[in-house]
């Protein structure tokens, strides 16, 4: 039996990357899922990699922006209304955004990216808040970064939003402990996925690869990180067994935030 068995797990940013190996994994271990993205087509492809994975997986597909938050209201809703509960929030739908010195970061795009990395991350767990407090039991882990615990450069809208997650976290976790509730960050370093990608594009356009391998030189282990690697610390921060850790910001990126 999985330590997340029949678990209602939601998951944001659920169609790619960390969401989509955190889902693959919690299915793994006997969860139900509840999968929000903005891209209906990747969450498509989701459901099958999970149902390949796991065959009778119960997987709800919602399309939706969480930097809307009628939207998050309703996905929420929607997945009470299919489940009855929600055990697990997996709060991690993000973007990078243009890189750039913060004298040149566009207006547009710092509210863009604070949009949907933070106000998207307050929306949810704001409604999901109420459903775990209401239930007594529960545990959310939002989707920081190294960059929301140092300072990384040319990100005034991601290192903005990212700080903003960690302190949600930590505001939250004093709010619910006493309802039964934990509630955590993690802080990704470079985990290789399209966003990373995307992220080595700009700095190293069709070299993408080269300025990956100098990218890594200063981790600590030398390499990325792998998505199923975090999906292993979600899973485990959304168990039982890491019930009394609450409020923490985990680093998960080879030791790059300690340099
Ligand atoms: P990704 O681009 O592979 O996946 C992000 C997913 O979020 C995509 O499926 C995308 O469609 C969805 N999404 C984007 N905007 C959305 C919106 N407004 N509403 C709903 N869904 C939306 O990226 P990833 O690397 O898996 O990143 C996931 C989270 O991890 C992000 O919050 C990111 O900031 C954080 N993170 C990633 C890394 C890394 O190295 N990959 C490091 C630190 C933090």
């Amino acid at each position: 039996m999985g330590r997340l068995q029949n678990k209602i797990i939601l998951i944001t940013g659920g169609a790619s990357g960390l969401g989509q190996a955190a889902a693959i994994r919690a299915a793994e271990e006997g969860a139900k899922l509840s999968l929000v993205d903005l891209n209906a087509e990747t969450l498509e492809e989701t459901q099958k990699i999970i149902k390949d994975n796991v065959s009778d997986a119960e997987v709800l597909m919602i399309t939706a922006d969480v930097s809307d938050e009628a939207a998050v209201k309703n996905y929420v809703d929607q997945t009470v209304s299919e489940f009855g509960r929600i055990d697990g929030f997996f709060n991690n739908a993000g973007i990078e955004g243009k890189q750039n010195l913060t004298e040149n970061y566009g207006s547009d795009e710092f509210c863009k990216v604070v949009g949907i990395n933070l106000n998207g991350v307050f929306f949810g767990m704001k409604y999901v808040l109420e459903v775990m407090k209401r239930q007594g039991s529960g545990s959310i882990v939002n989707t920081a970064s190294v960059g929301g615990i140092r300072g990384v450069g040319n990100q005034s809208g991601y290192a903005a939003s990212k700080h903003g997650v960690v302190g949600l976290t930590r505001n939250s976790a004093v709010e619910y402990g006493e309802f039964g509730l934990s509630i955590n960050a993690i802080a990704p370093g470079a985990i290789m996925t399209a966003m990373v990608e995307g992220s080595l594009r700009q700095m190293g356009g069709d070299n993408w690869e080269e300025a990956g391998k100098e990218f890594v030189s200063v981790n600590p282990m030398k390499r990325f990180g792998k998505p199923e690697e975090v999906a292993a610390l979600v899973s485990f921060l959304l168990s039982q067994e890491s019930q009394f850790i609450n409020g923490a910001t985990i680093p998960i990126d080879g030791g790059q935030s300690y340099k």
